[in-house]
């Protein structure tokens, strides 16, 4: 089945137009397709090289089995995280700070400061495989996982932290607001991008309706009706400016289709 998304509405950085997507309602290889979630980390242009899928409501489940929680790939990250709080069960504090679903948390090893989704993970569920989380190469914002992601296997811990999840709150309130999808581009190693962005003279700079955020150098806001071209060419900018000024290659944490 084809679902037609308008990304200008369905995007968080509400930038795009009204694309054809494949819902896929069982598990298959379509390795011809470039499969997204909840399109908080994504700029997607008018023409993908790709044609684009997404995973139907039959993988947004949450369960405990033999002693594993199991989540499905569509499973948005507000669900996980009301789950572990009603079950009691702990490491799954941050998630709950993070807009998305399951496929995405894990395609991005996303989370905060040392909490990340790989830290509990067990195996994960692609067409045909169960790959333990010892054969896959992952890392800061990163894994190689280039399959569609239908389940995730965790371990399991009792004893939901409170305390982490107030700290947690605070390190977010001085989160920019406004259309974005969170960090544009990566920390470099030993470095963070924010600083370097605020080093070549871009924290607040605005053109076109886009820019970066004048509260964090490294958030790009959708201020008002922003093309993919304008973005690209924001992030272009960036990329130049910071490799001139410090010799320092960044790399886009947006995942641009
Ligand atoms: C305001 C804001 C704050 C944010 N803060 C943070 C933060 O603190 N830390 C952080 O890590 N991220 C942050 N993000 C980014 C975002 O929350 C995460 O990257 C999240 O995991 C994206 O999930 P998604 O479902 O929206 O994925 P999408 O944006 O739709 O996709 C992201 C990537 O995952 C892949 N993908 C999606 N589903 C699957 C699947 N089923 N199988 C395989 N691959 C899949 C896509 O191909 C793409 O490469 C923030 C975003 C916003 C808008």
């Amino acid at each position: 089945m084809i679902k037609q998304i308008d990304f200008s509405k369905y995007s968080s950085l509400k930038i795009g137009t009204t694309l054809d997507v494949l819902i896929i309602n069982e598990i298959d290889k379509y390795e011809n397709y470039q499969i997204i979630g909840k399109a908080n980390n994504l700029l997607i242009s008018n023409t993908p090289k790709k044609p684009l899928a997404i995973l139907s409501k039959n993988f947004d489940y949450i369960k405990i089995e033999d002693n594993f929680l199991k989540i499905g790939g569509a499973t948005p990250t507000g669900k996980i995280f009301n789950f572990c709080k009603a079950n009691n069960i702990k490491n799954f504090e941050f998630v709950g700070k993070l807009p998305g679903c399951l496929g995405g948390m894990i395609k991005m090893n996303a989370g905060m400061k040392s909490y990340e989704i790989f830290n509990n993970l067990v195996s994960i569920k692609t067409y045909q495989n169960e790959i333990e989380k010892e054969n896959i190469d992952y890392g800061y914002r990163y894994c190689n996982i280039d399959e569609i992601i239908y389940e995730a296997t965790f371990n399991i811990e009792f004893g939901f932290d409170y305390q982490l999840l107030d700290e947690l709150e605070k390190m977010r309130l001085n989160q920019p607001k406004g259309h974005s999808a969170g960090s544009c581009f990566k920390n470099p190693p030993n470095n963070f991008a924010g600083r370097l962005l605020e080093n070549v003279g871009l924290k607040g700079y605005k053109i076109n309706g886009i820019g970066f955020s004048d509260i964090h150098a490294n958030f790009l806001i959708n201020y008002e009706n922003a093309t993919f071209e304008d973005a690209i060419s924001m992030i272009d900018l960036a990329k130049n400016r910071v490799f001139e000024e410090f010799g320092v290659k960044l790399q886009a944490e947006i995942q641009i289709f």
